[in-house]
């Protein structure tokens, strides 16, 4: 008899809830891992995610052997076939695993449901991504908040440190409870076909001084530890967002805690509104007349529209899978109003590259920076990407980082003069949204 636990988002031991609540029986826990061969087949070969899955995967397995004589079982194979198996090779007691909320997700975890409900076994899933999710935070009529400010405001009401930041000591049990196996199933990268990626995704800061001077620092994107790199770890769940609230908790700083909470904020957005992933939230936007010109979007894509910080933005993104938030709002905004090409192309772009390619996060982002999103910046608001210079990068520190070729002739002209383009901007919004 097992209870199978089921990692997917959470890829850390201490402080999972799911893990935790499958441990408190006393039936031995098998931990396993799927590499989803639906989502891995339509990426390239060396991802920098898919790396840094299977490198955190093989560090868990190794502390579970090293420590308990166990590990985690790994699969490279549709979720459905493989809960088929193991309910076939082991008599499962029940599965447990964390909740995922993305629309695809949503979908997966209901086919595996069915398939265990058909045999009796019950699917045991929990909160631990985020503090609060689905309906715990709307309006007392229970409608969902699609404004921000009253969000945070409600979200800060409902919030009890005592409840929602209880640490989930998984570790002492590990030894009672875990499955004792030593020929649990190991892949490597080669056996998915796929390369070690040479993009890595580094550590997160997350300390006092950070936190306190997270004010000051965070709209420099030259500024070397200025935010803290939690994106892709929050992402795949290698810290827990329990611990890093209770860390800006325990400063009192309400703005590092607030940017967790749009994390938040757009997780439940598309929780309510999937349908957003590909349709503006506010539907007069799709009736705008999106020029796509695809050179321009080669140009954009290639850091080489000859605006020096959206060049800069795009080459730190190609070369690293990381931009910096002032600068993807620049670039996002200058991609959908300077060139009025589909925010969609962008996000698809983004999702391809970004280390910390979070689904709700990018949508919400890209739909706020084209105006078509909930809170969303108003439409004739448009970013100068001259001036956007002097306020966050006056000493070209970080345009020098990214576009040393700046003084040099090869260096382009820019792709559409800035007064030209405002202006057939706002030309074309007011078109589609008046
Ligand atoms: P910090 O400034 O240290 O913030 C800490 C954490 O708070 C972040 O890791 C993130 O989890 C959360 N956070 C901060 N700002 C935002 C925000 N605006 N929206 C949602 N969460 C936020 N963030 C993603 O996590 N995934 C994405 O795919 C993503 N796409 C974006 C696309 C565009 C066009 C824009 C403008 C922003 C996008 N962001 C996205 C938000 C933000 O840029 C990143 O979260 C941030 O730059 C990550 O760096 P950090 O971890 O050092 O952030």
């Amino acid at each position: 008899k097992v209870i199978l636990f089921w990692f997917r988002r959470d890829l850390r031991l201490d402080d999972n809830v799911g893990f935790y609540q499958a441990l408190q029986n006393d039936v031995p826990v098998l931990p396993l891992f799927i590499f989803d061969t639906e989502i891995l087949e339509n990426l390239p070969k060396a991802d920098a995610r898919v790396t840094f899955i299977h490198k955190q995967i093989q560090k868990l397995n190794n502390q579970l052997s090293a420590n308990y004589g166990s590990g985690i079982a790994q699969f490279h194979d549709s979720p459905k076939a493989v809960f088929k198996k193991l309910i076939q090779d082991y008599t499962v007691e029940a599965v447990y695993t964390n909740h995922d909320y993305e629309p695809y997700a949503k979908k997966r975890d209901s086919q595996i449901k069915e398939i265990l409900v058909q045999n009796d076994i019950p699917f045991k899933t929990f909160k631990d991504q985020v503090i609060f999710e689905k309906e715990e935070v709307v309006k007392d009529d229970g409608d969902p908040y699609v404004v921000y400010t009253p969000y945070v405001r409600k979200w800060k009401e409902n919030f009890n440190p005592s409840v929602h930041l209880v640490e989930y000591d998984t570790l002492s049990d590990l030894r009672k409870n875990l499955y004792q196996s030593k020929s649990l199933p190991q892949l490597s990268l080669e056996d998915m076909g796929f390369e070690e990626s040479s993009v890595k995704v580094p550590d997160f800061t997350v300390s006092s001084e950070l936190i306190q001077k997270y004010e000051d620092t965070r709209d420099y994107p030259a500024k070397e530890k200025g935010t803290s790199r939690l994106g892709p770890h929050l992402r795949f769940g290698t810290v827990s967002i329990r611990k890093m609230v209770k860390k800006a908790v325990d400063e009192k700083n309400e703005t590092f805690w607030n940017e967790l909470i749009w994390r938040e904020f757009f997780m439940q957005i598309l929780w309510h509104f999937p349908h957003t992933v590909n349709k503006a939230f506010r539907p007069k936007y799709d009736r705008i007349e999106w020029r796509n010109n695809e050179g321009e979007f080669e140009k954009w894509k290639a850091g080489e529209t000859g605006y020096p910080l959206v060049d800069a933005g795009m080459r730190e993104l190609n070369k690293t899978g990381y931009m910096h938030n002032r600068v993807r709002m620049l670039v996002a905004s200058f991609l959908c109003k300077h060139l009025l090409i589909d925010w969609r192309w962008g996000e698809a772009y983004f999702a391809e590259k970004l280390l910390d390619y979070e689904m709700a996060s990018n949508v919400g982002n890209w739909q706020w920076a084209a105006g078509s999103g909930v809170d969303a910046a108003p439409y004739f608001r448009i970013f100068n990407p001259t001036t956007q210079i002097k306020k966050f990068d006056k000493e070209k520190e970080y345009i020098n980082q990214w576009v040393p070729d700046l003084q040099e002739l090869s260096y382009p002209e820019p792709i559409v003069d800035h007064k030209m383009a405002r202006e057939r901007c706002l030309k074309t919004y007011k078109e589609a949204v008046s």
